[in-house]
């Protein structure tokens, strides 16, 4: 009996491209799961660790993120992305020890912050092409000496408007997505996020390896969602529960207007939560996020009052992440 034609076996094997680099090693894109697109478990101005007087205390953060992931995971959370930057107080290896101690899997990220707040000057000085080639090494070789490989590339832009040295980032970590295969996903404060978009699309990079993140940030009219998603790329809904930025109801509401407007499948969802986080006044402010159960939670109950379905909810977080990690041709 001859063998069944590979095309047609129920069991195909994933493409070997279609891998995603986590803190406790490579998983197919397929088990990603329920996925956070943008969240944190360490956050810290550049240079706080510079500050004795700031001692952040690993451990304690470590056992908090342990023990909300694993209420995370009793509600189906089996990924979550840790969008740290560089110089952010990225932690791989406690990422790793917090994975495998809560048994969810962490995608760490390469890139660098926004100029006003981060980005060393041992960066800011970087060409273009170095940049790109640091940003990729972390992702193809791994970070240092830890074994880890970045999974995802960060990119950051200032309130004011994207200035040199940001666009100069953009480009860079465009180039290594076009060299890995990884997503980008950004911080915009609310603004700049076509901007952003057009950085990178310039560049060559495919719209549907992009979520443009914290567009809920402020009251950012529908007519911004609308142009980026008609650009392919995905809009990140990744403040929910941050009541200080913008209220819940009228997330939920956006919500609701794209996936009646057919963007169902352009939506990221997440809460850019943090378990310690190390402020732009140097105080440490832990506690105050919200905890990785909210979107899983209280705010599906809330998108449920705005007719949006658990079905659609359960779509929004297992797929989309699925398919904004699966590289460009091996969809
Ligand atoms: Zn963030």
């Amino acid at each position: 009996m001859s063998a069944e034609p590979a095309e047609r076996q129920s069991t195909a094997p994933v493409p070997t491209s279609a891998v995603v680099n986590t803190v406790t090693g490579t998983v197919p894109v397929t088990e990603l799961g329920t996925t956070l697109v943008h969240e944190h478990v360490f956050f810290g101005m550049d240079g706080v660790h510079l500050d004795a007087r700031r001692a952040v205390d690993e451990a304690d953060t470590c056992a908090r993120a342990v023990d909300q992931l694993r209420r995370a995971a009793a509600l189906g959370l089996r990924t979550m992305v840790d969008a740290t930057p560089i110089e952010m107080y990225r932690r791989p290896l406690l990422l790793r020890r917090v994975a495998e101690a809560a048994g969810v899997q962490i995608v760490c990220a390469t890139g660098l912050y926004t100029a006003s707040h981060g980005v060393p000057g041992y960066f800011r000085h970087m060409a273009t092409e170095q940049l790109r080639d640091h940003f990729a090494g972390e992702i193809t070789d791994g970070i240092g000496h830890t074994g880890i490989r970045a999974g995802v590339l960060k990119v950051a832009t200032s309130p004011g408007g994207i200035v040199p040295v940001e666009e100069k980032i953009l480009t860079a970590a465009a180039g290594a997505q076009l060299a890995t295969g990884v997503p980008i996903v950004t911080h915009t404060s609310g603004s700049s996020g076509v901007e952003q978009l057009e950085v990178l699309l310039r560049a060559g990079v495919d719209p549907g390896r992009v979520v443009v993140g914290h567009l809920d940030h402020r009251r950012t009219p529908i007519a911004t969602f609308l142009r980026i998603l008609r650009l392919g790329a995905y809009v990140g809904l990744d403040r929910v529960g941050r009541d200080v930025f913008l209220p819940d109801s009228f997330r939920a509401g956006l919500v609701a207007a794209m996936v009646r407007e057919g963007f169902e499948s352009r939506i990221c969802l997440s809460m850019d939560s943090a378990v310690s986080y190390v402020g732009e006044d140097n105080s440490l402010v832990d506690g105050a996020a919200p905890a990785y159960t909210e979107v899983l939670d209280g705010f599906r109950s809330t998108l449920a009052q705005f007719g949006v379905g658990g079905d659609v909810v359960d779509r929004i977080l297992t797929d989309n992440p699925r398919r904004l990690f699966t590289p460009t041709g091996a969809e």
